[in-house]
């Protein structure tokens, strides 16, 4: 199935049904941002429907250790679009972040966060800066898969797979193209990771083709993100996978000063939940004096989403006119800029009085400029031919010389399988390893076919039988040597499908 939602909703544009929206009151100063938000949106013109759900604090303490009850699931699946404020989560173990849990089962695969200069209403060295972050939401090292393999070593498994990179990449291509933005910078490490971030900057040249009309980059995630911190006005969409995301995303905003003032969205193929980026504030809850820019900002990205851009730029525009007229909350007044210090509440009647003007110095909102729709399609599968040549047995080992190790795993045959080589920590210790290379207690000892051509600059490995592998570890387990775990050796299309050891 496509984005089938977000096509329809984007091309029902100017018609008079109403968009379903679930909204999620929050804690803290929730209420307070969520009333004063919607009473903007609806003076607008927002053509919406909203149905409140209970999320958060309350359902946390009544017992629900995943803060969100069955009636609202029931909400969500009937509106397919969030507005959340956002929530606190009761200190103590236990609780399971609803943030994590509302991504991974819905499916939210894009978290995208623009960022741009309020300068000088907002202080910021970067008074042009003007960036999107396109960060993939659900896999990379936050799958979660972590285990202590020896006394020394753990592991988290770094997932990469290619409908998630697909999806990902489409949609920052699409997004460009449907708000009207000229650039999408991907950044990676396939440097060194050259078959997770390659996978990923591979799908990201391959789907740049079909977007001609936007110019494509790459850049190493080290240097582009110094890059970004120096020259922020130089980016326009960046597209990048989950860790090097979240960290991109918050040096953005802070470079851009508006951590408080932003908001962001989380894009599914079925649902979209949208929110504000700074958390419930319980030290001024009820205090009437909490700035809803955030959420604002965030209802904004929602009208854009569900095909009401025309009015997400009115609420934008009247916002950025709003803050350049000086009418500003407590904790973005200064003495020499701002008018006067308003109240939440009364800064949403300012926003209201300013709806259809526009912003004199501030960058107009222009989300309705771009084209079409954002389309997803269902990933498609190419099936190649795998084949087996070998498997890395993983070892712990507490002794300190390779060669000892190395010589007792020569010995050890299993049908064709025999010892290529160990590397420890990914680097080469046997045969040929130098003595400098410091060694922990974890080996890993690759085992090829005995007819293998593997001397040559480019080895060619033959094919093996899983049963080898089996008949393998049953003999090194009866000659004592302590398996962690293994990872089978592919080719696919007679491609190497893993990587080298340094040095190998
Ligand atoms: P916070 O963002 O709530 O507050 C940090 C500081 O910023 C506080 O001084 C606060 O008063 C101020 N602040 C935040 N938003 C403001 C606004 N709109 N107007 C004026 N001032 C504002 O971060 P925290 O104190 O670390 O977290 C408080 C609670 O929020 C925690 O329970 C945390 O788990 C939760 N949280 C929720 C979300 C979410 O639901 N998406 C995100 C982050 C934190």
């Amino acid at each position: 199935m496509e984005n089938e939602l977000l096509v329809k909703q984007r091309k029902t544009q100017n018609t008079s049904k109403a968009v379903k929206i679930a909204i999620a009151e929050g804690d803290g100063i929730g209420p307070e941002i969520m009333k004063a938000t919607l009473k903007v949106l609806h003076a607008a013109g927002a053509n919406i429907e909203t149905e409140a759900m209970a999320i958060g604090e309350q359902v946390y303490l009544a017992g629900n250790s995943s803060g969100i009850e069955k009636s609202a699931w029931d909400t969500i699946d009937s509106t397919k679009i969030i507005l959340k404020a956002p929530i606190t989560t009761p200190q103590g173990k236990g609780y399971k972040s609803l943030n994590v849990t509302l991504r991974k089962s819905l499916g939210l695969f894009a978290n995208i966060r623009p960022v741009t200069a309020l300068h000088p209403y907002v202080k910021t060295n970067f008074p042009n800066m003007d960036v999107v972050i396109i960060r993939e939401n659900e896999e990379d090292l936050y799958a979660g898969i972590e285990h202590q393999q020896t006394e020394d070593v753990v592991q988290c498994l770094k997932l990469i797979t290619r409908p998630g990179c697909e999806k990902i990449v489409r949609y920052a291509f699409e997004y460009a193209k449907a708000y009207g933005r000229k650039k999408v910078t991907c950044m990676v490490k396939d440097n060194i990771m050259k078959l997770t971030d390659g996978l990923f900057h591979n799908v990201f040249k391959e789907i740049a083709l079909e977007y001609p009309e936007i110019k494509s980059e790459s850049q190493i995630i080290d240097i582009g993100s110094a890059k970004l911190a120096a020259n922020p006005e130089n980016y326009d969409v960046i597209v990048t996978s989950n860790l090097y995301g979240d960290i991109i995303s918050d040096i953005a905003a802070e470079i851009g000063g508006s951590v408080g003032m932003a908001g962001s969205s989380n894009i599914g193929r079925n649902v979209a939940m949208f929110e504000a980026i700074h958390g419930s504030a319980p030290d001024i809850a009820g205090q009437k004096i909490a700035n809803p820019s955030g959420l604002l900002n965030a209802a904004v990205m929602m009208l854009a989403h569900i095909g009401q851009a025309k009015v997400a730029d009115k609420v934008k525009n009247a916002w950025l006119s709003t803050l350049e007229d000086g009418y500003h909350t407590a904790d973005i007044y200064q003495k020499e800029i701002s008018v006067k210090k308003v109240n939440t509440d009364e800064f949403a009647e300012q926003i209201i009085a300013r709806l259809g003007i526009q912003p004199k110095n501030l960058n107009l909102s222009t989300l309705s400029k771009g084209s079409g729709t954002i389309h997803i399609p269902e990933y498609s599968r190419k099936l190649r031919k795998k084949e087996l040549v070998g498997v890395d047995v993983f070892i712990d080992w507490q002794g300190a010389d390779p060669k000892i190790i190395g010589t007792k795993l020569s010995e050890v045959n299993a049908h064709n399988l025999k010892l290529k080589m160990i590397t420890n920590r990914g680097v080469k210790v046997f045969p040929n390893g130098l003595k400098e290379t410091y060694c922990t207690d974890h080996w890993r000892c690759r085992f090829v076919a005995l007819d293998a051509k593997i001397k040559s600059e480019t080895p060619i490995y033959e094919p093996i039988e899983f049963e080898h592998v089996v008949a393998l570890l049953s003999k090194l387990n009866q000659k004592g040597f302590d398996v962690i775990k293994t990872e089978n050796l592919y080719e696919f299309d007679g491609k190497r499908a893993f990587s080298l050891g340094q040095g190998e």
